[in-house]
């Protein structure tokens, strides 16, 4: 082992010594990019400051803008930024044409250091000459996120039209070694798998392998017939299964099986890239033919552990930059002792990383003709050039096309260059020392965060709830976690699910009761519920209650009430966060249910589950906060505690779309601030409610604190709202009920002994306005997920989409056909974004607004196939849409979107703000001061910036809106328990003939009488 290490040592510093005779600077060119470079390194703020202005230069159209997003980007004195850069941009505001055109300039030049082309003219006079010095290549297609297939298909057009250019031009060029030349064919052309479907979906891998694989068999046999190599590069962790599983499929292929000279990439940052690997190798060896693997450490560390970090994932990539280089030299020596079978290439700048190939190639005897060594065009040229010196390979990553597209590209490869643990930096711009640059990566990797246990995003159930459980006095951010959603890139997670879907299918017509003071009522009449994607199969039959079951209810949570108001709120808070652990245990189960039931697809259903998980364990902890009696102020001789009864009992009824989170959401809040509850699911999701009854039952809900009635609302929810003994009525669904609920609620009934309180969360008519300088790509893609994901039946789905007239057409040029590629089916299939509506007397109602708009505004999309039965309503789309249409003003809850162009954001604000709800809101832009301006004047509970409009989380984004949106309550927030509760005040004048007792503590006991025992 340490005669390796010395040869390691001894190789990277004869790398280091040639590097140093050709040494150039990290950033070669003077000019714009060494200055950033060198400024980004010196201050992160800046550099975040700096990477996201070159991201939205390229698409400012005049000159005046560009100075204005300097100004907005770098004169934020509060910053504190250097006082040359603000007097820079001060200067260019005086003459903006002159500096606007020499920072467009500066970008692009810093573009072409890192874009080998942008037409196949260029590109191929730079391969030549790189050819010249003994480098070869690999060509990447850059483009623009692919959000349609008309995308996709023109990405694979592309493809093929440039192997043949390469093939054309590239006629007799030789192997730089003249050695094992047939391993590695001249044209090499690297292709982004996600760039060929727009609708790659991780739970779908058999969709995403039916729909790339047609598209690509054209490029390969391309390939084939003009002696081409075809790499599939690897992206971000959610494809990884199916990149890998796709190259399997293919080149198992009797047409493509003998066919040598295909590659893949495996990412050595991956925890499971070693698995990966021996599986290919396996595969490989099966298959008979020799394949390649191009290993590098990967390009999405930041994202992958973002992603993983929101969605409480454990996180795939390991933590420690040490590990990863540790694992790469693993994986170089798998490669080498399976190099008969795989053809390795090495993806590094690291010299100690290079280092180690070479060392581990001479060691086990293995040519130097027979790898190559890859690194990225317009990155480490000395390398490049001390490798080529040495005799070894090398193949440049040569990016080609446009500059708009290829911004992103270019951002990651300034962010390569100026991380802090990047071996470009510590080499060429912070002079660390050969040896420290050489050690072993193994002897670096610290002990604690190694284990899987190290990631933050992986606390386990366990750790969570004792954080739930630690001090009132922490920050909420820091104790409240949220339930990590499913993640279906798993197939273990897949299986699950497919399995859940055939166990509930085998319950389909059971029955189920009411359940009132813990009894099972069964009444006479039974209330079919039917899956709305087939609506001949019945899910199952909720019993119906009539006057008799709601009035036995009420008495029932009135007989409960006043012993469960006096359990400790501990024992209360218990109750929740058990009902969360068997919401966790039944999540499949559960999720299934509303698969059938509502027409949920998969992932909706699942983050519905962990809503209601998270209300479970949010209103717990939260309720543990208001429990206890607290001081009001610090007075000697005199204490008062404020502290909360509850309210008495609560009517809570609940919707069909959020079927189980909102039903237990409300419920939830009502029970754990004592008051005691009468449940009535919608009528379209009885079995959802049903089953979050047994949950409650099964946590040990005493009898009559929880009481579960299905019916009809204009029956038993009219009665029930005027009922004398009924304190609360917590209320979510349409604005038309829900103002009937808040008038009937003002009436005092004889004997009533509360005023009652009523929660009323109505609709939205939401809009997301898009600006100037949007990211076209990110504003398109998060629209038609905000309109069409679950059938734009949630409350919060956008419904009309604001454009400035400066954007319009590039947007819709994007919009339509990315609507056009959406998957309208069953949502029992995995991977399905849009399924049915919920209903006939929906299905029919949002046809009636479809044939409005087409009187009132113009039809610009429709889909033309949908599943023949049930009732699937095609995604649609209207443009010319003014604000006083009816389909600009009332709520549809369907998936149909309503585009609207303005002069300018003055005008959008006024649109957007100009209708009678105020649920939720979006903004898409990246001139800080527009967005600043937004997030003050946008009228909506819920304002979101550069993301969709729906899908809230418990604790992180309170969910509600005011106006004809509701009664400005916050669910999944601070205060929305608050409204389950009347505040009281105990005041004790504690002073006795002047004697007065020390300090008064900040909390106290509860109030509890008798006590517990
Ligand atoms: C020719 C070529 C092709 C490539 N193709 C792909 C591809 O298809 N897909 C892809 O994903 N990548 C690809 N890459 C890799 C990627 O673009 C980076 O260039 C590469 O990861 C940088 O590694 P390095 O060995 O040069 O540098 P180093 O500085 O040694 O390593 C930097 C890398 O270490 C990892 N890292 C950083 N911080 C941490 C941390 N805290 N914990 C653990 N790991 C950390 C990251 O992967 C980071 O990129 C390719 C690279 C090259 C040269």
């Amino acid at each position: 082992m340490m005669a390796l290490q010395s040869e390691i040592e001894w190789r990277g510093k004869r790398v280091f010594e040639l590097v140093e005779r050709h040494l150039e600077p990290l950033f070669s060119k003077a000019g714009l990019h060494q200055r950033l470079m060198v400024l980004s390194m010196r201050d992160e703020q800046l550099k975040a400051r700096l990477f996201r202005l070159v991201a939205v230069l390229p698409s400012l159209r005049t000159s005046a803008e560009v100075v204005e997003h300097l100004r907005e980007y770098l004169t934020d004195t509060r910053d504190g930024f250097a006082p040359f850069v603000r007097g820079g941009v001060c200067l260019a505001a005086l003459a903006p044409w002159l500096s606007a055109g020499a920072v467009r300039w500066g970008v692009s030049e810093m573009a072409r250091r890192f874009i080998a082309g942008k037409n196949p003219r260029d590109l191929v006079k730079t391969l030549r000459k790189r050819w010249a010095k003994n480098i070869a290549f690999t060509v990447d297609l850059l483009g623009e996120a692919v959000l349609s297939e008309r995308d996709a298909n023109d990405y694979a057009a592309r493809c093929v039209e440039l192997l043949e250019a390469l093939a054309r031009e590239t006629r007799g060029w030789t192997d730089p070694l003249g050695k094992n030349s047939g391993l590695f064919p001249v044209v090499n052309l690297s292709v982004k798998i996600s760039a060929l479907y727009s609708q790659m979906d991780p739970s779908a891998p058999s969709d995403a392998i039916a729909h790339l694989a047609p598209k690509l068999r054209p490029i390969l046999r391309r390939a084939q017939e003009l002696g081409a190599f075809v790499n599939f590069d690897m992206e971000s962790y959610d494809h990884k299964n199916i990149t890998l599983e796709l190259f399997k499929t293919l080149f198992t292929e009797l047409e493509f099986k003998d066919w040598p000279h295909a590659g893949i990439v495996i990412q050595a940052y991956l925890r499971d890239s070693e698995a990966d690997l021996r599986d290919l190798i396996e595969w490989g060896r099966v298959r008979g033919t020799r394949f390649a693997v191009r290993l590098v450490k990967g390009a999405y560390w930041d994202y992958e552990t973002i992603k993983s970090q929101q969605n409480d994932w454990d996180c795939p990539v390991f933590l420690q930059k040490p590990e990863s280089d540790a694992n790469f030299e693993a994986l170089t020596r798998l490669l080498f002792e399976n190099g008969s079978a795989v053809t390795a290439a090495f993806g590094s700048h690291n010299v100690r990383s290079i280092a180690q190939a070479q060392a581990l190639a001479d060691e086990l005897g293995i040519d130097r003709s027979r790898f190559e060594f890859q690194l990225l065009y317009g990155m480490a040229g000395p390398i490049k050039r001390a490798l080529v010196e040495l005799g070894y390979r090398v193949r440049e990553y040569c990016p080609f096309g446009e500059l708009l597209p290829g911004m992103a590209y270019l951002v990651r490869r300034l962010l390569e260059n100026t991380s802090n643990e990047g071996f470009l930096r510590a080499k060429f711009a912070e002079n660390i020392s050969e040896e420290e640059l050489l050690r072993d990566p193994r002897e670096l990797i610290s002990a604690d965060a190694a284990s899987p246990l190290g990631s933050p995003t992986q606390a386990t159930a366990q750790d969570r709830r004792y954080q739930n459980d630690a001090s009132l006095r922490a920050q909420r951010g820091d104790i409240f976690k949220n339930s990590p959603l499913v993640n279906f890139v798993y197939k273990d997670n897949q299986e699950k699910m497919q399995s859940a879907l055939r166990e509930v299918r085998k319950r389909f017509g059971e029955k189920y009761p009411l359940v009132i003071g813990g009894e099972k009522v069964w009444t006479d009449q039974l209330t079919p519920s039917v899956n709305p994607s087939a609506p001949d199969e019945i899910v199952g039959y909720g019993s119906e209650a009539g006057i008799a079951e709601a009035e036995r209810a009420v008495e029932a949570a009135r007989a409960a009430f006043g012993r469960w108001s006096r359990t400790p709120v501990e024992e209360r808070a218990h109750l929740l966060e058990r009902a969360a652990d068997i919401l966790e245990r039944r999540r499949y189960d559960l999720s299934a249910v509303e698969v059938f039931e509502v027409g949920k697809p998969w992932k909706e259903a699942d983050a519905d589950i962990r809503e209601a998980i998270d209300f479970c364990r949010f209103y717990a902890h939260e309720m543990r906060r208001f429990g206890r009696p607290k001081l009001t102020q610090q007075v000697p001789g005199e204490e008062s505690y404020h502290h909360y009864w509850p309210r008495g009992v609560a009517f809570v009824i609940a919707p069909w779309n959020f079927p189980i989170a909102i039903l237990c959401g409300m419920a939830s809040a009502a029970v754990v601030t004592g008051n005691a509850v009468i449940m009535k699911p919608s009528e379209q999701s009885i079995i959802c409610g049903a089953m979050l009854m047994q949950v409650f039952e099964e946590a040990g809900v005493p009898p009559g604190v929880l009481n579960f009635l299905s019916g009809r609302g204009s029956v038993i929810g009219a009665y029930l709202v005027d009922h004398k003994d009924v304190d609360l009525i917590a209320f979510t669904g349409s604005r038309e009920v829900g103002l009937r609920i808040w008038q009937s609620a003002g009436v005092t009934h004889p004997g009533q002994r509360e005023l009652k309180h009523v929660i009323c969360e109505m609709g939205g008519k939401n809009a997301m306005i898009v600006d100037a300088d949007a990211d076209l790509g990110e504003a398109v893609g998060y629209s038609i997920y905000s309109a069409f994901g679950y059938q734009g039946q949630k409350c919060s789905a956008l419904s009309r989409l604001i454009l400035l007239e400066e954007n319009y057409d590039r947007v819709m040029e994007r919009l339509i056909p990315a609507a056009a590629s959406l998957r309208v089916g069953n949502p029992e299939e995995p991977g399905i974004m849009v399924g049915p509506v919920i209903d006939e007397a929906a299905y029919r109602r949002i046809l009636d607004y479809i044939e409005i708009g087409k009187k009132e505004a113009t039809l610009a999309y429709q889909a033309k196939e949908v599943p023949p039965h049930g009732y699937f309503i095609p995604p649609t789309i209207f443009t010319d849409v003014k604000p006083n249409m009816r389909i600009a003003r009332e709520e549809i809850f369907g998936p149909v979107l309503s585009v609207m162009k303005v002069r300018d954001l003055d005008e959008a604000l006024e649109v957007a703000n100009g209708t009678d709800y105020a649920l939720t809101g979006g903004f898409f832009s990246r001139s800080p001061a527009n967005i600043e301006r937004v997030k003050a004047q946008l009228e909506a509970g819920n304002v979101y910036i550069n993301r969709s409009c729906t899908g809230a989380i418990v604790g992180r984004h309170p969910f509600g809106g005011f106006k004809m949106s509701g009664g400005g309550t916050k669910a999944g927030g601070e205060d929305y328990l608050l409204h389950f509760l009347v505040p009281r005040v105990v005041t004790e004048n504690t002073s006795r003939l002047g004697l007065v007792p020390e300090k008064t503590p900040e909390y106290r006991a509860e109030f509890l009488w008798p006590k517990p025992k």
